[in-house]
């Protein structure tokens, strides 16, 4: 089986526990926007022409983003990394864009790596069907889950999806005593207004198992990538966080007994 990724990052460490090998899929079913990473939106193979200019010439060339990989092809390359893996307690991770869009590659590469004894982290929007998320936490050791915003017509403005399955989703891997580390991104403006920060306390309180979560600072290293990809970055004014300001988020999450991570 074929999947479509677009990077392969080697020896990440905030991707999960120990040194891991991260995975990145095409493709996602949201559209934030926040996006890091707006190359990784479109499931399909991109061609952007690039245009470098050297004493008043512009030369042009065309990149592709993205490429095909089998499954066997791409557990040699995690295999390349086991022994890093064996040392640190480490794994893979898939990411993306969003890997359970392409969840039958996924679940070949899962089962490949248990049969390997390697260690797998699924770092996921959460939305998805309920049948997808039952399969793969059956054989994925964790999740890194999102949690963006709780209003759902909130939600839907600002990345395109409602939120209502994916609070399901995150309530199911929590009944199910998953292995579950929340991921916060901290938007000015968006994500970290009174209200919603009020919401993402009440729903976390709810939930039995899941006590870890991770604020993952907005940033926008990523302008250039809007302006390189012609893609529209209507984030492109907004000014990061101060470090006082997530270290006051920090405190809130810890208030009602969360572990709480700045960055990861
Ligand atoms: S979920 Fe992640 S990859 Fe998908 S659009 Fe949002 S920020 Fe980008």
């Amino acid at each position: 089986m074929l999947a479509t990724i677009f990077d392969i990052k080697h020896f990440a460490v905030h991707d999960g526990p120990g040194i891991r090998q991260t995975i990145f899929f095409k493709g996602c079913p949201l559209n934030c926007w926040w996006c890091h990473n707006p190359e990784s939106q479109d499931v399909n193979l991109e061609i952007f022409i690039q245009v470098n200019k050297l004493d008043g010439k512009e030369f042009k060339r065309a990149v592709t983003v993205g490429y095909q990989i089998t499954s066997k092809e791409l557990m040699d390359i995690i295999l390349g990394d086991q022994v890093f893996f064996e040392e640190s307690n480490g794994g893979v991770t898939f990411s993306g864009g969003e890997p359970l869009m392409q969840s039958k590659f996924l679940q070949e590469i899962l089962v490949l790596c248990k049969q390997k004894s390697i260690h797998t982290c699924i770092d996921t929007t959460g939305f998805t069907s309920k049948k997808t998320i039952e399969m793969v936490a059956n054989l994925a050791d964790c999740f890194l889950f999102d949690i963006k915003i709780i209003d759902n017509e909130l939600h839907q403005k600002y990345t395109g999806v409602p939120v209502d399955g994916i609070l399901e989703n995150l309530q199911w891997l929590d009944q199910n005593h998953k292995n579950v580390i929340l991921r916060y991104p901290v938007v000015p403006g968006i994500t970290d207004t009174e209200k919603n920060i009020s919401d993402i306390k009440f729903f976390l309180k709810s939930l039995k198992n899941i006590n870890q979560i991770d604020l993952l600072p907005y940033h926008n290293i990523s302008k250039g990538k809007y302006t390189r990809f012609k893609k529209e970055n209507k984030m492109k004014d907004t000014k990061p966080l101060s470090n006082n300001d997530m270290l006051y988020l920090k405190s809130e999450f810890e208030s009602i007994g969360f572990k709480v991570g700045i960055g990861g």
